[in-house]
């Protein structure tokens, strides 16, 4: 029962316990991790802190290094860690490799470049600007992504100089002790890089309060990341949150319909609707409804339902009993208040957490399931008479994380960089290597390349005579 990894070894925890691992798609239990606690989470800090005045300065270059001989061992296990998220998640074989697996290995050398081009020491006529490293950075990461958000945050932190304690989420621990594995083999100084699985109610807490934490970096919920950012305040950490979206769609009027609902569908079909970044909120013209809804139930046909196992990856299994509630919730709730299926079943009763794509009509932009982050596989249309009522829809909303606009591209950039959202595509549905992250209750900070990179140092400025 592994999970406690400080010092450069894999530790025993001070208590016997554990949490149970559930495959979605075979409800089995297929592993148990360590449920650690104050007495292995404090041993876990110290250790990063023992080990950051070596790390803060060991050269750049030889840090960059290590984090390349990581890439290229985890890059050569390709088959192994997809198939444990495949496992741990529930996705099929495709996703787990090339969207859940070996874009954030890509985005891992995207880091490293980034970095070899950072200037460290901005030398101004009678100053000098040093990016120095935070100190001891806990990262807290969700399940949804459970390889790709870790490396979104202990990759640049510690290319940075920062040392690491990582509480992955308790649903999908799996990977990242396999992650550790390879860590283990890599040679970095012992404490750079620290692991303690388990609850988030009390592993991520004690860290959130942490004295000896400086930096706290959470992706989760808005719930989640509020309770982070109370926890944190008292002790005025450096805080990063990335959290929940209900990102919107806009089609305008003279918009390639097929595209924007192929565009739209694949960000809400590919990991069940459990992204983040997902365009559930779809925006269209009125006089333009059958057409758009025409195009939504033709292109849907493409996104048929997956298995783990065959290799066309799309809707399929919710993560968990407690996602499928979720989702199935939403939508009967929607439906009791007038809501109406324009592709998709009203959820019954069943074994398992398979769930269809449901794309509901006869929706208002002030309905709960129009406002809140549903993140199951559910897309509301919601149409408007005129394009500054979209523009106030669009932005209607507590989250800003992400948007598409459909539309002539003048004209949609136009309307792009009035929407109070961090990224937004046009004609277009995804994308790497830029900064990702969100306006409003979305969170704050930034992840990917330099931007990514320069979240994790402070700046010190020292005068010279
Ligand atoms: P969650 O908030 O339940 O948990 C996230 C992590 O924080 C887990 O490790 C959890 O154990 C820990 N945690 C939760 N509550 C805590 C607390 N009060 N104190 C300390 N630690 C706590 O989120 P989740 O269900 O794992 O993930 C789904 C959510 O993540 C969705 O809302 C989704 O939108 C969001 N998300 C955001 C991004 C982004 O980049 N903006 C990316 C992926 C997921």
């Amino acid at each position: 029962m592994k999970g406690l990894y400080f010092d450069g070894q894999w530790q025993e925890p001070a208590i016997n316990d554990q949490i149970d691992v559930e495959n979605p798609f075979s409800r089995e239990i297929i592993a148990s991790v360590a449920a650690t606690h104050e007495e292995d989470v404090n041993k876990a800090v110290a250790s990063a802190k023992s080990a950051l005045s070596n790390w803060k300065n060991t050269p750049l270059p030889e840090r960059i290094e290590l984090v390349k001989k990581l890439t290229l061992r985890l890059e050569k296990r390709r088959e192994d860690f997809a198939a444990i998220i495949r496992d741990e998640l529930g996705c099929g074989k495709d996703m787990a490799m090339n969207i859940q697996f070996l874009s954030y290995i890509k985005a891992m050398f995207t880091y490293m470049e980034e970095a070899k081009k950072l200037n460290l020491a901005e030398k101004n006529d009678s100053y000098t600007v040093y990016k120095e490293p935070y100190g001891v950075v806990a990262c807290l990461t969700p399940w949804n992504y459970p390889f790709g958000q870790i490396i979104q945050k202990i990759i640049p932190a510690v290319i940075m100089g920062n040392t690491v304690v990582l509480k992955p989420s308790q649903k999908t621990p799996l990977v990242a002790i396999e992650l550790f594995k390879e860590i283990d083999q890599v040679g970095f100084p012992p404490g750079v890089l620290n692991l303690t699985t388990g609850r988030g109610s009390e592993v991520g807490n004690i860290l959130a309060t942490h004295p000896d934490v400086r930096m706290v970096t959470f992706t989760g919920s808005t719930s989640g990341g509020k309770e982070i950012a109370k926890l944190a305040a008292d002790s005025v950490k450096r805080v990063i949150l990335e959290l929940g979206g209900k990102s919107a769609a806009v089609i305008l009027d003279e918009a390639d319909l097929n595209l924007a609902a192929r565009r739209v569908l694949f960000t809400v079909c590919s990991n069940v609707g459990q992204t983040c970044s997902a365009q559930t909120r779809v925006l269209y013209p009125r006089k333009l409804e059958d057409k758009v809804i025409k195009a939504f139930q033709r292109q849907a046909k493409d996104f048929s339902f997956a298995t783990p196992d065959n290799h066309d990856t799309r809707v399929g299994i919710l993560a968990s009993q407690k996602q499928t509630e979720r989702v199935w919730g939403y939508v009967n709730q929607a439906i009791d208040q007038g809501a109406e299926l324009a592709i998709g079943q009203k959820p019954a009763e069943q074994e398992g957490y398979y769930t269809e794509l449901m794309v509901l009509k006869n929706v208002s932009n002030r309905d709960k399931i129009a406002q809140e982050e549903v993140f199951g596989p559910v897309i509301v249309m919601i149409p408007y008479d005129s394009e500054q009522e979209a523009l106030a829809m669009a932005n209607d909303s507590i989250y800003g994380l992400s948007g598409a606009v459909f539309g002539p591209p003048d004209q949609a950039l136009e309307f792009a960089k009035q929407m109070e959202t961090g990224q937004i595509f046009i004609n277009d549905s995804s994308g790497s290597g830029a900064p990702f992250g969100g306006y409003k209750q979305s969170g704050y900070g930034r992840e990917g390349g330099k931007y990514g990179l320069l979240e994790f140092v402070q700046l010190k400025t020292v005068f010279t005579p």
